[in-house]
Protein backbone atom coordinates (compact mmCIF):
# COMPACT_ATOMS: atom_id res chain seq x y z
CA UNK A 1 0.00 0.00 0.00
CA UNK A 2 2.81 2.48 0.60
CA UNK A 3 5.98 3.39 -1.13
CA UNK A 4 8.98 1.34 -0.37
CA UNK A 5 10.82 4.48 0.77
CA UNK A 6 8.37 4.66 4.36
CA UNK A 7 7.65 1.29 4.50
CA UNK A 8 11.31 0.92 6.00
CA UNK A 9 11.11 3.72 8.61
CA UNK A 10 11.15 2.59 12.00
CA UNK A 11 10.70 4.51 15.06
CA UNK A 12 13.62 6.13 16.77
CA UNK A 13 14.49 4.72 20.25
CA UNK A 14 14.56 7.41 21.97
CA UNK A 15 10.85 8.62 21.71
CA UNK A 16 10.26 4.92 21.84
CA UNK A 17 11.10 4.29 25.24
CA UNK A 18 10.18 8.28 26.55
CA UNK A 19 6.40 7.59 25.90
CA UNK A 20 6.97 4.11 27.73
CA UNK A 21 8.39 6.05 30.58
CA UNK A 22 5.79 8.55 30.88
CA UNK A 23 2.85 5.86 30.60
CA UNK A 24 4.35 4.28 33.93
CA UNK A 25 4.76 8.02 35.12
CA UNK A 26 1.12 8.07 34.69
CA UNK A 27 0.38 5.30 36.53
CA UNK A 28 2.50 6.87 39.02
CA UNK A 29 5.65 5.15 39.14
CA UNK A 30 8.57 7.42 39.48
CA UNK A 31 10.74 6.93 36.29
CA UNK A 32 14.58 8.46 36.10
CA UNK A 33 15.41 9.78 32.67
CA UNK A 34 18.43 9.01 30.92
CA UNK A 35 16.90 7.97 27.60
CA UNK A 36 15.82 11.39 25.53
CA UNK A 37 19.54 13.67 23.96
CA UNK A 38 18.44 17.03 25.15
CA UNK A 39 20.45 19.63 27.14
CA UNK A 40 18.80 20.12 30.95
CA UNK A 41 19.49 23.77 30.64
CA UNK A 42 17.64 26.41 29.35
CA UNK A 43 17.98 28.56 26.58
CA UNK A 44 19.99 31.43 27.87
CA UNK A 45 17.88 33.99 28.86
CA UNK A 46 19.72 36.93 25.89
CA UNK A 47 18.91 34.57 23.25
CA UNK A 48 14.90 34.10 24.05
CA UNK A 49 14.94 37.68 24.74
CA UNK A 50 15.98 38.22 21.13
CA UNK A 51 13.19 35.79 19.73
CA UNK A 52 10.80 37.68 21.93
CA UNK A 53 11.75 40.82 20.60
CA UNK A 54 11.96 39.78 17.11
CA UNK A 55 8.32 38.54 17.26
CA UNK A 56 7.49 41.91 19.14
CA UNK A 57 8.75 43.39 15.79
CA UNK A 58 6.81 41.41 13.26
CA UNK A 59 9.60 39.31 12.43
CA UNK A 60 7.18 36.08 11.89
CA UNK A 61 6.70 36.13 7.96
CA UNK A 62 8.54 34.46 5.47
CA UNK A 63 12.30 34.38 4.86
CA UNK A 64 14.69 33.00 1.93
CA UNK A 65 14.55 29.25 1.81
CA UNK A 66 18.40 29.62 2.56
CA UNK A 67 17.96 31.37 5.82
CA UNK A 68 18.37 35.49 6.61
CA UNK A 69 21.70 37.02 5.45
CA UNK A 70 22.36 38.04 8.41
CA UNK A 71 21.94 34.85 9.56
CA UNK A 72 24.09 33.04 6.91
CA UNK A 73 26.63 35.36 7.30
CA UNK A 74 27.02 35.36 10.57
CA UNK A 75 27.02 31.01 10.75
CA UNK A 76 29.99 31.67 7.54
CA UNK A 77 32.06 34.09 10.35
CA UNK A 78 31.69 31.36 13.03
CA UNK A 79 32.60 28.51 10.70
CA UNK A 80 35.43 30.04 9.60
CA UNK A 81 37.08 30.14 12.59
CA UNK A 82 36.28 27.22 13.42
CA UNK A 83 37.21 24.85 10.31
CA UNK A 84 40.47 27.62 9.75
CA UNK A 85 39.30 28.16 6.67
CA UNK A 86 37.30 31.44 4.82
CA UNK A 87 33.74 30.07 4.14
CA UNK A 88 31.24 32.76 2.75
CA UNK A 89 27.94 32.43 3.13
CA UNK A 90 26.89 31.40 -0.03
CA UNK A 91 28.00 27.98 1.34
CA UNK A 92 25.66 28.34 4.23
CA UNK A 93 21.96 26.80 4.11
CA UNK A 94 20.25 27.22 7.11
CA UNK A 95 16.99 24.95 8.11
CA UNK A 96 14.59 23.86 10.92
CA UNK A 97 17.30 21.08 13.15
CA UNK A 98 20.28 19.47 12.41
CA UNK A 99 18.15 16.73 10.92
CA UNK A 100 16.84 18.40 7.70
CA UNK A 101 21.03 19.02 7.20
CA UNK A 102 21.13 15.34 7.10
CA UNK A 103 18.02 14.36 4.75
CA UNK A 104 18.25 16.89 2.28
CA UNK A 105 21.82 16.63 1.18
CA UNK A 106 21.40 12.98 0.94
CA UNK A 107 18.42 13.18 -1.18
CA UNK A 108 20.77 15.84 -3.26
CA UNK A 109 23.53 13.28 -3.93
CA UNK A 110 22.28 9.73 -3.23
CA UNK A 111 21.04 8.36 -6.71
CA UNK A 112 19.11 4.69 -5.80
CA UNK A 113 21.37 1.84 -5.96
CA UNK A 114 24.11 4.52 -4.74
CA UNK A 115 25.85 2.98 -1.48
CA UNK A 116 26.51 5.18 1.46
CA UNK A 117 28.66 4.22 4.31
CA UNK A 118 27.87 5.50 7.71
CA UNK A 119 28.39 4.02 11.38
CA UNK A 120 27.28 1.18 13.48
CA UNK A 121 26.27 2.05 15.94
CA UNK A 122 25.11 5.62 15.04
CA UNK A 123 22.29 8.14 14.86
CA UNK A 124 19.46 5.89 13.65
CA UNK A 125 18.46 9.18 11.10
CA UNK A 126 21.19 7.97 8.69
CA UNK A 127 20.03 4.48 7.73
CA UNK A 128 16.23 6.03 7.47
CA UNK A 129 17.77 8.85 5.11
CA UNK A 130 19.76 6.97 3.24
CA UNK A 131 17.02 4.00 2.53
CA UNK A 132 14.40 6.89 1.86
CA UNK A 133 16.77 8.09 -0.94
CA UNK A 134 17.13 4.85 -2.31
CA UNK A 135 20.57 4.18 -0.97
CA UNK A 136 22.24 1.00 -0.31
CA UNK A 137 23.45 1.48 3.27
CA UNK A 138 26.31 0.10 4.41
CA UNK A 139 26.94 -0.19 7.81
CA UNK A 140 30.57 0.42 9.10
CA UNK A 141 31.30 -1.40 12.47
CA UNK A 142 32.58 1.62 15.45
CA UNK A 143 34.73 -0.60 17.86
CA UNK A 144 34.88 -0.11 22.02
CA UNK A 145 39.04 -1.53 21.73
CA UNK A 146 39.34 1.76 18.73
CA UNK A 147 37.39 4.10 21.80
CA UNK A 148 34.14 3.91 19.18
CA UNK A 149 36.33 5.13 15.90
CA UNK A 150 35.41 3.52 12.63
CA UNK A 151 36.76 0.55 12.38
CA UNK A 152 39.09 1.63 8.97
CA UNK A 153 40.00 -2.21 8.11
CA UNK A 154 36.47 -2.65 7.53
CA UNK A 155 36.33 0.82 5.69
CA UNK A 156 39.07 0.41 3.81
CA UNK A 157 37.33 -2.97 2.40
CA UNK A 158 33.88 -1.31 1.84
CA UNK A 159 34.98 1.57 -0.22
CA UNK A 160 35.03 1.17 -3.43
CA UNK A 161 33.65 2.80 -7.21
CA UNK A 162 30.10 2.44 -5.98
CA UNK A 163 30.58 4.30 -2.79
CA UNK A 164 29.03 7.88 -3.09
CA UNK A 165 28.57 9.24 0.60
CA UNK A 166 30.44 8.50 3.71
CA UNK A 167 28.75 10.11 6.80
CA UNK A 168 30.95 10.81 9.96
CA UNK A 169 29.63 12.05 13.21
CA UNK A 170 32.38 12.94 15.73
CA UNK A 171 31.86 13.45 18.93
CA UNK A 172 29.40 10.96 18.10
CA UNK A 173 26.08 10.03 19.54
CA UNK A 174 25.69 7.15 20.90
CA UNK A 175 29.16 6.41 22.15
CA UNK A 176 30.45 9.75 22.86
CA UNK A 177 33.73 8.67 20.56
CA UNK A 178 35.70 11.19 18.70
CA UNK A 179 37.21 10.29 15.66
CA UNK A 180 40.92 11.28 15.96
CA UNK A 181 42.81 13.34 13.40
CA UNK A 182 44.91 10.30 11.76
CA UNK A 183 41.97 8.52 11.02
CA UNK A 184 40.00 11.44 9.61
CA UNK A 185 43.07 11.97 7.53
CA UNK A 186 42.84 8.41 6.11
CA UNK A 187 39.08 8.64 5.28
CA UNK A 188 39.89 12.09 3.46
CA UNK A 189 42.38 10.05 1.63
CA UNK A 190 39.85 7.31 0.56
CA UNK A 191 37.35 9.56 -0.47
CA UNK A 192 39.45 11.65 -2.58
CA UNK A 193 40.55 8.88 -4.22
CA UNK A 194 36.94 7.53 -5.01
CA UNK A 195 35.72 10.51 -5.50
CA UNK A 196 32.81 10.32 -3.23
CA UNK A 197 31.30 12.88 -0.55
CA UNK A 198 31.55 13.15 3.29
CA UNK A 199 28.97 14.08 5.29
CA UNK A 200 30.11 15.06 8.71
CA UNK A 201 27.70 15.49 11.52
CA UNK A 202 29.47 17.85 14.13
CA UNK A 203 26.40 18.75 16.22
CA UNK A 204 28.58 17.69 19.44
CA UNK A 205 31.65 19.50 18.04
CA UNK A 206 31.82 21.91 21.14
CA UNK A 207 31.22 19.08 23.52
CA UNK A 208 34.12 17.50 24.23
CA UNK A 209 36.17 17.25 27.30
CA UNK A 210 39.62 17.40 29.09
CA UNK A 211 40.30 20.27 26.72
CA UNK A 212 39.82 18.33 23.44
CA UNK A 213 39.38 20.68 20.49
CA UNK A 214 37.60 17.92 18.26
CA UNK A 215 39.13 18.14 14.72
CA UNK A 216 36.76 18.53 11.29
CA UNK A 217 37.21 16.41 8.18
CA UNK A 218 36.16 19.55 6.34
CA UNK A 219 39.69 21.47 6.87
CA UNK A 220 42.01 18.62 5.47
CA UNK A 221 42.92 19.60 2.24
CA UNK A 222 40.78 19.65 -0.82
CA UNK A 223 38.16 18.31 1.60
CA UNK A 224 35.95 21.37 1.92
CA UNK A 225 35.09 21.05 -1.64
CA UNK A 226 33.88 17.31 -0.94
CA UNK A 227 32.06 17.42 2.51
CA UNK A 228 28.61 18.71 4.18
CA UNK A 229 29.02 20.22 7.70
CA UNK A 230 25.87 19.44 9.69
CA UNK A 231 25.66 21.84 12.51
CA UNK A 232 23.41 23.25 14.94
CA UNK A 233 21.87 24.77 17.80
CA UNK A 234 20.08 22.30 19.44
CA UNK A 235 22.97 21.17 21.84
CA UNK A 236 25.30 24.13 22.12
CA UNK A 237 23.15 26.62 23.10
CA UNK A 238 20.22 24.32 24.26
CA UNK A 239 17.74 25.44 21.91
CA UNK A 240 16.31 21.59 20.58
CA UNK A 241 12.67 23.12 20.56
CA UNK A 242 13.89 26.11 18.55
CA UNK A 243 14.13 24.17 15.23
CA UNK A 244 18.03 25.71 13.78
CA UNK A 245 20.80 23.90 12.22
CA UNK A 246 22.50 24.84 9.13
CA UNK A 247 24.98 22.68 6.55
CA UNK A 248 28.33 24.22 4.84
CA UNK A 249 28.93 22.93 1.61
CA UNK A 250 30.10 24.44 -1.64
CA UNK A 251 28.01 26.80 -3.59
CA UNK A 252 26.60 24.60 -6.37
CA UNK A 253 25.12 21.74 -3.83
CA UNK A 254 23.83 24.81 -1.99
CA UNK A 255 22.11 25.73 -4.96
CA UNK A 256 20.19 22.27 -4.82
CA UNK A 257 19.54 22.09 -1.16
CA UNK A 258 18.23 25.52 -0.97
CA UNK A 259 14.97 24.35 -3.55
CA UNK A 260 14.61 21.51 -2.10
CA UNK A 261 13.96 23.33 1.27
CA UNK A 262 11.88 25.88 -1.21
CA UNK A 263 10.00 23.05 -1.82
CA UNK A 264 9.61 21.21 1.54
CA UNK A 265 9.82 23.44 4.59
CA UNK A 266 9.52 26.61 2.88
CA UNK A 267 11.57 28.34 5.06
CA UNK A 268 12.45 28.22 8.77
CA UNK A 269 11.02 30.53 11.13
CA UNK A 270 11.92 33.99 11.38
CA UNK A 271 12.31 34.61 15.20
CA UNK A 272 14.41 31.52 15.43
CA UNK A 273 16.81 32.57 13.38
CA UNK A 274 17.40 36.09 14.81
CA UNK A 275 17.57 34.33 18.13
CA UNK A 276 20.32 32.50 16.07
CA UNK A 277 22.13 35.32 15.00
CA UNK A 278 22.35 36.33 18.47
CA UNK A 279 22.97 33.19 19.82
CA UNK A 280 26.28 33.11 17.30
CA UNK A 281 27.31 37.31 18.21
CA UNK A 282 26.31 36.99 21.71
CA UNK A 283 28.36 35.99 24.91
CA UNK A 284 29.83 32.70 24.75
CA UNK A 285 31.42 32.62 28.31
CA UNK A 286 28.38 30.39 29.19
CA UNK A 287 29.37 27.05 26.87
CA UNK A 288 32.62 26.72 28.94
CA UNK A 289 30.89 26.60 31.82
CA UNK A 290 28.14 24.27 30.76
CA UNK A 291 30.95 21.98 29.35
CA UNK A 292 32.69 21.83 32.82
CA UNK A 293 29.25 20.95 34.01
CA UNK A 294 28.74 18.02 31.70
CA UNK A 295 32.61 16.72 32.26
CA UNK A 296 31.89 16.96 35.95
CA UNK A 297 28.75 14.71 34.93
CA UNK A 298 30.93 12.40 32.88
CA UNK A 299 33.31 12.40 35.69
CA UNK A 300 30.54 10.94 38.40
CA UNK A 301 28.58 8.36 36.00
CA UNK A 302 31.52 6.34 34.62
CA UNK A 303 33.36 5.65 37.43
CA UNK A 304 29.94 4.98 39.04
CA UNK A 305 28.60 2.24 36.19
CA UNK A 306 32.64 0.60 36.33
CA UNK A 307 31.53 0.00 39.90
CA UNK A 308 28.79 -2.26 39.33
CA UNK A 309 29.97 -6.02 39.33
CA UNK A 310 29.72 -6.47 35.07
CA UNK A 311 29.30 -3.14 33.68
CA UNK A 312 32.13 -1.75 32.09
CA UNK A 313 32.70 2.15 30.87
CA UNK A 314 35.11 4.09 28.67
CA UNK A 315 35.49 7.52 29.39
CA UNK A 316 34.25 9.48 26.36
CA UNK A 317 35.73 12.19 25.10
CA UNK A 318 32.13 14.46 24.04
CA UNK A 319 29.08 14.64 23.68
CA UNK A 320 26.43 14.05 26.72
CA UNK A 321 26.51 10.37 26.49
CA UNK A 322 28.38 7.03 27.65
CA UNK A 323 28.03 3.55 26.24
CA UNK A 324 28.71 0.86 28.84
CA UNK A 325 29.24 -2.79 28.01
CA UNK A 326 26.92 -4.94 29.67
CA UNK A 327 27.96 -7.92 27.62
CA UNK A 328 28.81 -10.01 30.57
CA UNK A 329 25.04 -10.59 31.47
CA UNK A 330 23.98 -12.87 28.33
CA UNK A 331 20.52 -11.13 27.74
CA UNK A 332 20.40 -8.66 24.80
CA UNK A 333 20.82 -4.99 25.52
CA UNK A 334 16.88 -4.20 24.13
CA UNK A 335 15.96 -6.64 26.94
CA UNK A 336 18.00 -5.53 29.81
CA UNK A 337 17.10 -1.42 28.59
CA UNK A 338 13.15 -2.98 29.25
CA UNK A 339 13.79 -4.67 32.42
CA UNK A 340 15.91 -1.54 34.05
CA UNK A 341 12.49 0.60 33.18
CA UNK A 342 9.96 -1.85 34.04
CA UNK A 343 12.26 -3.53 37.43
CA UNK A 344 14.18 -0.48 38.53
CA UNK A 345 12.07 2.96 36.93
CA UNK A 346 15.29 3.82 35.01
CA UNK A 347 15.14 4.96 31.50
CA UNK A 348 17.71 3.78 29.01
CA UNK A 349 18.19 3.17 25.41
CA UNK A 350 19.32 -0.56 23.94
CA UNK A 351 22.57 -0.28 22.19
CA UNK A 352 20.63 -1.99 19.28
CA UNK A 353 18.09 1.38 18.68
CA UNK A 354 21.31 2.85 17.12
CA UNK A 355 22.06 -0.75 14.78
CA UNK A 356 23.13 -3.66 15.24
CA UNK A 357 26.64 -2.94 16.19
CA UNK A 358 25.05 -1.55 19.64
CA UNK A 359 24.55 -5.25 20.56
CA UNK A 360 25.81 -5.60 24.36
CA UNK A 361 25.26 -1.89 25.17
CA UNK A 362 23.35 0.53 26.43
CA UNK A 363 23.12 4.12 26.08
CA UNK A 364 23.02 6.32 29.16
CA UNK A 365 22.57 10.46 28.37
CA UNK A 366 23.98 12.01 31.29
CA UNK A 367 23.08 15.80 30.15
CA UNK A 368 20.89 15.50 33.71
CA UNK A 369 21.46 16.66 37.32
CA UNK A 370 24.20 14.63 39.48
CA UNK A 371 21.27 14.03 41.69
CA UNK A 372 19.26 11.71 39.39
CA UNK A 373 22.36 10.20 37.92
CA UNK A 374 23.54 9.33 41.52
CA UNK A 375 19.56 7.61 42.02
CA UNK A 376 20.17 5.58 38.85
CA UNK A 377 23.23 4.48 39.25
CA UNK A 378 21.64 2.76 42.61
CA UNK A 379 18.94 1.81 41.13
CA UNK A 380 20.93 -0.05 38.13
CA UNK A 381 23.38 -1.64 40.82
CA UNK A 382 20.91 -3.26 42.58
CA UNK A 383 19.26 -4.38 39.43
CA UNK A 384 22.33 -6.00 37.81
CA UNK A 385 23.06 -7.31 41.41
CA UNK A 386 19.84 -9.21 40.88
CA UNK A 387 20.63 -10.72 37.56
N1 LIG B 1 22.75 14.51 14.75
C1 LIG B 1 22.95 13.83 15.89
C2 LIG B 1 24.14 12.94 16.00
C3 LIG B 1 22.06 13.95 16.96
O1 LIG B 1 22.27 13.26 18.10
C4 LIG B 1 20.92 14.79 16.82
C5 LIG B 1 19.92 14.90 17.90
O2 LIG B 1 19.86 14.15 18.83
C6 LIG B 1 20.75 15.47 15.61
C7 LIG B 1 21.68 15.31 14.60
C8 LIG B 1 19.54 16.32 15.36
O3 LIG B 1 19.68 17.61 15.86
P1 LIG B 1 18.49 18.68 15.71
O4 LIG B 1 17.65 18.55 16.92
O5 LIG B 1 19.19 20.00 15.64
O6 LIG B 1 17.73 18.38 14.46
Amino acid sequence: MFTDRVSSLQPEGAYAVLDRAQALEAQGRKILHLEIGQPDFQTFPHICQAGIRAIENGQTRYTSPAGMPALRQAIADYESERLGLPIGPERIVVGPGAKPGLFFPTLALVNPGDEVIYPDPGFPTYEAMIRVAGGIPIPIPLREENQFSFDLEVFDRKISDRTKLVILNSPANPTGGVIPLDDLRHIAAKALAFGCWVLSDEIYGHLAYDGLIVPSIASLPGMLEHTVVVNGFSKTYAMTGWRLGYMVMPPALAERVELLLTHSIGCTAAFTQVAGIEALTGPQEMIAEIVAEYQRRRDFIVPGLNAIKGVSCQVPQGAFYVFPNVKSFGLSSKEIARRLLDEAGVAVLAGTDFGSGGEGYLRLCYATSVETIDQALGKMAGFFKSL
